[in-house]
């Protein structure tokens, strides 16, 4: 019995060693990204803001490259400089996990009741996304086992001025990229499965299964290991039933370059698209509610 006892302190003892994701820190990441200010695809504050996350990454170990596109502006013809940011951890390993985020913000506000041309920074809908990667950076140099992990921040989510603009720009281009590499044997990796972490910010936060994803049968049984984990560590903010079929950028993923695709979002936030999009809308318990169900399930993942 004694030595049970000890055995069992041990134990606990190791698990709070083991370093844990913060919220608070993941939340200033996000307060830093906002205090750029809007960060539309091809502004200025957007190519700061990426100056900064590939700061941020190398000084974390990863290896950044960025990859640039170019698209006309639908009013006035001209182009407009795009650019995923890709984020590399232990590239050695052929075998490769994919997190994603989109790291623009909508131009404009346009579900604003009052100023719908206004200021918008996007703090849950653009900013939750990639601050919590900035905050699962400190894990990746440690993650153990076989597969690597790529984060890709996608320029151009929401590059949308109206009704018919098209969404999702930079994961499609990204999906073809990688679709083609496949193709020709020309990749030295290959992407396992991939989660889109959008809108994981929102104070009072609800993360219900994503439906697009739970009808994909390659893609339904991931998203069924994440929500697992949730329970495992107790966090009842996972929902573990399917509730609203968002487009996001999984889609392209999944049926461009046919990558089992989920996506980890809370589309229940009445902030959307409007200038109260603003970090007081957002919560560190949340962020790290997802950081932890997100980096629990990357470490003990079953496969494929
Ligand atoms: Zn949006």
């Amino acid at each position: 019995m004694k030595s049970f006892l000890l055995l069992a302190c041990l134990a606990s003892v190791a698990v709070a060693d083991e370093p844990a994701v913060s919220g608070p820190r993941a939340m200033r990441h996000l307060e830093e990204l906002c205090a750029l200010g809007p960060r539309p695809s091809g502004s200025a504050a957007m190519a700061k803001q990426r100056d900064l996350l590939a700061a941020h990454f190398r000084a974390a170990g990863a290896e950044v490259a960025g990859q640039a596109f170019q698209v006309r502006d639908r009013r006035t013809g001209a182009p407009v400089h795009m650019e995923n940011l890709l984020v590399t951890w232990h590239p050695d390993r052929r075998e490769r996990v994919l997190l994603a985020a989109h790291y623009d913000t909508r131009p404009y506000p346009d579900l604003d009741p009052v100023d719908p041309r206004g200021r918008f920074v996007g703090a849950n809908d653009g900013a939750s996304g990639t601050a919590l990667l900035m905050e699962l950076a400190r894990f990746m140099p440690d993650l153990a086992g076989p597969c690597g992990v790529d984060f890709v921040l996608f320029d151009a989510e929401e590059y949308v001025f109206g009704m018919g603009d098209p969404y999702c720009l930079g994961s499609n281009f990204f999906a073809r990229q990688y679709a083609a590499s496949q193709a020709t044997g020309r990749a030295g990796h290959r992407y396992l499965c991939a989660v889109v972490l959008d809108m994981v910010a929102d104070r009072d936060l609800e993360i219900w299964q994503e439906r697009n994803s739970m009808t994909w049968p390659e893609t339904r049984p991931i998203v069924e290991e994440i929500w697992e984990v949730a329970g495992r560590l107790g966090e009842k903010r996972f929902v573990p039933r399917p509730r609203h079929a968002v487009e996001d950028d999984h889609m392209p993923l999944r049926m461009i370059g046919r990558i089992p695709a989920c996506d980890i979002i809370d589309f229940d936030y009445p902030q959307w698209h409007t200038t109260a999009d603003t970090p007081e809308h957002c919560a560190a318990e949340s962020l790290e509610a997802v950081g932890r169900v997100v980096l629990e399930w990357l470490r003990t993942r079953r496969g494929p």
